[in-house]
């Protein structure tokens, strides 16, 4: 059997990063940056008052209490501004330029508040509640780098540096295909036989949270030609198709027998649990990566989890590597198969995890309540309670 890891590495060696593009701002939140993003100007572009108040002569009040007359207001976003001779003071208000001649804001609840004379009760030192120009950012300076993912406050920066458009690599868009006869579109009556179709929901949500758009095909029968078809329908928008089921030891194996004659799939077994049969390769004129997952939910859901997030955070443009572990204390004794990586679906609190009730792959409502994987090195077989062990948190 293939090593969990050896196939991590065959599916780094054929996923690329996909190819910077340019996109307004709007379309920026949740991808990756691809260029250095440089402001043209210092921020703040200019001295402004910090807080509403008057703007001063730090001199003029050093022996507050005093009285002194109010020239004009400014407001943040006036320009023309009077500047201030020795013993006269500006109405501001917070973002408003500090007009030439003031070295300091006395905020309003230090005054009597007057718009003719101000009583200003106390001194304010030089300096005080102004926002010096490029406090925040110099001219010329990088504020963000290539490789940052794109949240609310990156996306606010840009802004801030005045960008409307920008280089990023995309979400990659994901196909998501089901197999399987006995799969009902939940919503729809329970024939004898049939179960509700859970897997694209959950691999849908997965390609989100992954950074990834999805389009959810729904489910195909399990005949090979079908599921071609469906395939090759949605192969136009893809950069990714992630299907499950039919790619096991039976018959009626409907991704398997459809793409095994290709030569480009590969279909093995995975020295793992769950989530054995594992298949990877390309397909389509463009060699659009595809991972085949087995059909047990919580297989899916796993090999989803060990193999196309870290594909997708690749074709992201993001560094390379399995998912995270952070080591915790297990609460239970634990067993697993000889040879085999396992991953057990676990509660994670503080340091120590707990292994849910129903470690089935087909154990959906088991999944559901966990928040983290356990995992078992193929040498171990058994873990005392209290053995610290890796975990990967959901
Ligand atoms: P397969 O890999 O197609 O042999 O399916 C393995 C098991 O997973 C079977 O019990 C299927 O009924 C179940 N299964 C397959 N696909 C799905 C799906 N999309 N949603 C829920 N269960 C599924
Ligand atoms: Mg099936």
């Amino acid at each position: 059997m293939k090593s969990v890891d050896r196939h991590l590495a065959d599916i780094f060696a054929t996923v690329r990063p996909l190819a910077p593009l340019e996109v307004d701002l709007e379309r920026a939140h949740g991808t990756v940056l691809a260029e250095d993003v440089a402001s043209p100007v210092a921020l703040p572009p200019f001295d402004n008052s910090a807080m509403d108040g008057y703007a001063v002569r730090a001199a003029d009040v050093a022996g507050a209490p005093v009285v002194l007359p109010v020239i004009e207001d400014v407001a943040a976003g006036d320009s023309e501004l009077r500047a201030m001779g020795p013993g006269m003071v500006t109405r501001i208000m917070t973002g408003a330029p500090v007009p030439a001649g003031a070295d300091a804001v006395v905020p309003v609840e230090w005054t009597d508040g007057g718009t003719a004379r101000v009583t200003v009760h106390r001194p304010v030192p030089a300096g005080n509640a102004i926002r010096r120009s490029g406090e925040d950012v110099r001219a010329g300076e990088i504020v963000l780098r290539a490789g940052s993912v794109i949240g609310p406050a990156q996306l606010g920066i840009l802004a801030g540096v005045g960008r409307r458009r920008v280089l990023i690599r995309p979400r990659p868009r994901v196909v998501v295909i089901s197999t399987g006869a006995e799969l009902a579109e939940p919503g729809t009556p329970l024939g004898h036989g049939q179960i509700w179709e859970s897997n694209s929901f959950m691999i849908a949500a997965a390609v989100q949270e992954a950074g990834g758009e999805v389009f959810r095909a729904g489910a195909v029968t399990d005949d090979p030609q079908r599921f071609l078809d469906a395939l090759e329908a949605q192969l136009v928008r893809a950069d990714a198709v992630v299907t499950s089921g039919g790619v096991s030891m039976g018959a009626y194996e409907p991704v398997k027998e459809a793409l095994a004659p290709l030569g480009k799939v590969v279909f093995e077994k995975v020295a793992m649990q769950p989530g054995m049969p594992q298949g990877f390769g390309v397909v389509g004129d463009d060699d659009v990566p595809i991972f085949t997952l087995p059909g047990n939910p919580v297989s899916s859901f796993v090999s989803f989890v060990l193999f196309v997030e870290p594909a997708l955070r690749k074709m992201r443009g993001l560094p390379e590597g399995p998912p995270l572990t952070i080591r915790a204390t297990t609460t239970a004794y634990l067993r697993s198969p000889a040879g085999k990586r396992s991953y057990l679906r676990a509660v994670l609190s503080g340091e120590k995890v707990a292994p849910v009730v129903g470690q089935g792959s087909h154990q959906l409502a088991a999944l559901a309540s966990a928040n983290a994987l356990v995992v078992v090195p193929e040498d171990v077989t058994e873990l005392p309670e209290g053995a610290e062990v890796e975990v990967i948190p959901l």
